[in-house]
């Protein structure tokens, strides 16, 4: 099986201004120097910048929280793929369960924004994940199953690899409750067994755990088979503690 670099990225949310953000990498940068895993910091659109010019030279990549599917047109407040790039932004997440939730992301414009920034050389960061509800009722693989089909459905089986994709359970974000290890690993094998039946090369895809990953429970859920690294929030504000969750990868 091909080792697959950790991959540990923070998820600023609407937090930070451009003196906080480069505060941040300032304290970062050299509490993870020895680090071979990715590094990958999201903020807030406008502090994108601030990350970009204090990480050249370093191993962190910069990923913008959203993008928009289309190139450039009469979308007001949104931001196309190539203006990310042009700022050498490397990566977007997509598809967060905040966006889904609070700003009525669909799957059908899901399944034109990983194209789309693929074409435009980002690296998508595909969030899915299960509600408690659905947890309850037993359905969070059919819920996933779906999510994942749809989101990836104009992909070619050769690009699919190229998407890190990350189980955020819905239950788990914010509210201090993580999924347990072994919970979130056979999550994560799902998701890798669903990429692999749409003949992917599933052993090189990354999937990331992500739900209230803190310095204290993240390195046994890093240490599953499956997961890959971690999507991390609340614990990624502060540079210590962001810090001591990619140290443990
Ligand atoms: C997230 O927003 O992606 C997330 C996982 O948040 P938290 O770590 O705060 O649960």
């Amino acid at each position: 099986m091909p080792s697959r670099t950790p991959y540990i990225a923070a998820n600023w949310k609407m937090n930070k201004t451009v003196a906080e953000a480069a505060e941040f990498v300032d304290t970062l940068l050299p509490r993870i120097a020895a680090t071979q895993s990715d590094v990958v910091i999201c903020p807030p659109f406008t502090a994108l910048t601030a990350v970009v010019e204090r990480r050249y030279g370093t191993a962190v990549k910069v990923a913008a929280q959203n993008m928009h599917e289309e190139e450039s047109g009469a979308f007001t407040g949104e931001v196309s793929a190539s203006m990310l790039v042009e700022l050498d932004v490397e990566a977007t997440l997509l598809g967060h369960s905040e966006r889904r939730q609070h700003f009525g992301e669909t799957d059908e414009a899901l399944a034109r924004k990983v194209p789309a920034a693929l074409a435009a050389g980002l690296e998508p960061i595909l969030c899915v994940g299960e509600s408690e509800e659905a947890r309850d009722a037993g359905e969070t693989e059919e819920v996933l199953e779906r999510q994942l089909q749809a989101d990836l459905a104009s992909l070619e089986s050769g690009q699919l690899a190229q998407v890190v994709i990350a189980y955020e359970p819905i239950w788990a974000i914010g509210t201090g409750r993580t999924a347990t290890p072994e919970q979130a690993q056979e999550v994560c094998a799902f998701i890798r067994d669903v990429v692999r039946m749409r003949g992917a090369a599933a052993d090189e895809l990354r999937v990331l755990y992500g739900g209230s990953v803190k310095p204290d429970n993240g390195g046994e859920l890093l240490g599953k088979p499956d997961i890959d690294g971690a999507l991390v929030g609340g614990a990624s504000l502060d540079a210590a503690d962001f810090a001591a969750i990619v140290e443990a990868a």
